[in-house]
């Protein structure tokens, strides 16, 4: 049985799998380790292993894209709003109009692509429309700082910092995608200030870009850490999955081990016995025929003595495929034990019973078995009764079968007989 290995947890990893750099990790065939296979970037909080983090997105991309679209929306109407302010800043003038402009044209800009995340979740997830639009928007703020007085260029720089940790924890992107902008925003921002305020130093950018570190490093480590709870989230998924995948495909592997015999496949005395029961109610009920065949291979202690134990597993085996091969859907195909088997034939009358045993007679007799080179062949005799009044259970019928197969025996074997 191929057992799923659970995905193991992060820490257990080896000292060499540590050292691994990145590139090694992603070339590492994804099948060897189940533990190193589930590993996550620590930089970019996605799966090292391409596959998987495809899972993962295809498994987030609904909720992805109804957050993404809510934060477009959001955004879309904030940026409005920010209208009352440019108008309090720059009065009725044509800077203002060209600042409203562009500001009613990323309004639906930003309206598009919460349409777009709705009817495409995938793009929610993958970041091609969050990282585009973000670097638009953050290029259109930077416009302001060479339309405004000195004053609210330090606002601005300000916004700037409480923006670079809202590209990591609000905006749904991923991680690397915010890493990109947020590098962008910094030293936009730094060169924004160093072309609009009239006394920067060289110092004061030194300054400026520290304090643009922290809320950018701060904005990482929370999305890393986000981006990466829910990936394991994610793996203990899988593995439960897995588990109950397992579970079930063994319950029914042992489940039709329960019913059946391991060697020829066969129903045994447990499935046939409760399938005869059933049917001869529902024959009894219904009114219908019900035929039962018996089956005994002759001289088969002869097969074990002359080729082999072996060699006669093997000749049961075959057998049971050539008995599967005359079976209709609803027939019942059981061993009754060594090479005896039995079967049972609703809605089928007596004649049909014995065309069918008779099918089956000539089909063994007529196999060529073989053992270590040497040919043979083996015949069975068959007993064909139907379902009597007075018969009270199985055995009464198996009783009556195993009387004619004696007489079959004894009139020479390789027959059917009939009662
Ligand atoms: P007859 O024609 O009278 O039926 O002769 P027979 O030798 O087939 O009858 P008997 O019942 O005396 O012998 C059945 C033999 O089947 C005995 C045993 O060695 C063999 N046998 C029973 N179960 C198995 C099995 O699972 N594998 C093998 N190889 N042989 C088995
Ligand atoms: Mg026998
Ligand atoms: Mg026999």
């Amino acid at each position: 049985m191929n057992r799923p290995s659970p995905p193991g947890p992060q820490k257990t990893r080896s000292p060499t799998a540590r050292k691994r750099s990145q590139a090694d990790a992603d070339r590492h065939d994804a099948t060897a380790d189940p533990r190193l296979r589930y590993r996550i970037s620590r930089w970019r909080a996605e799966f090292l292993d391409r596959d998987i983090e495809q899972r993962y997105r295809r498994h987030v991309e609904r909720s992805v894209a109804r957050y993404a679209g809510r934060v477009f929306k959001v955004w879309a109407v904030m940026w409005l709003l920010f209208a009352l302010t440019d108008y309090y800043q720059f009065g009725l003038s044509a800077t203002l109009y060209a600042i409203w402009a562009v500001r009613l044209l990323l309004f639906f800009i930003l309206l598009g692509c919460a349409a777009l995340v709705a009817r495409r979740p995938a793009l929610a997830t993958s970041g091609v429309v969050m990282t585009p639009v973000t670097l638009l928007t953050m290029t259109a703020y930077f416009g302001l700082y060479f339309v405004s007085p000195d004053e609210h260029i330090r606002w601005l720089a300000a916004i700037s910092m409480v923006v670079i940790v809202e590209l990591f924890v609000l905006l749904p992107n991923r991680v690397v995608c915010s890493i990109g902008v947020v590098s962008y925003t910094v030293l936009g921002t730094m060169v924004c200030v160093a072309l609009n305020i009239s006394e920067t130093t060289p110092m004061r950018l030194v300054i400026l870009a520290e304090l643009l570190t922290v809320p950018a490093a701060t904005g990482w480590v929370a999305a890393v850490r986000f981006e990466t709870t829910r990936r394991r989230e994610f793996v203990a998924l899988e593995h439960a999955r897995k588990e109950i995948e397992y579970r079930k495909a063994l319950e029914s592997r042992l489940r039709v081990q329960a019913r059946t015999d391991p060697l020829t496949g066969a129903s045994n005395r447990r499935a046939y016995a409760g399938a005869a029961e059933r049917e001869i109610r529902t024959a009894r009920l219904a009114g219908h025929a019900l035929s039962f065949v018996m089956l005994d291979l002759d001289h088969f202690k002869q097969v074990n003595d002359t080729y082999g134990h072996a060699a006669g597993d093997a000749a049961l085996v075959i057998t049971a495929d050539r008995c599967r091969q005359v079976l209709r859907e609803g027939d019942v195909f059981g061993r009754l034990g060594g090479e005896e088997f039995l079967f049972i034939l609703p809605n089928t009358d007596i004649d049909e019973a014995e065309r069918i045993a008779q099918t089956l007679r000539r089909g063994i007799a007529e196999r060529d078995f073989i053992s270590d080179g040497q040919h043979f062949s083996i015949t069975a005799t068959l007993a064909v009764t139907t379902l009597r009044a007075g018969d009270e259970d199985l055995d009464a019928v198996l009783r009556r079968a195993d009387a004619m197969l004696y007489e079959g025996k004894d009139a020479g074997r390789d027959r059917v007989q009939v009662a």
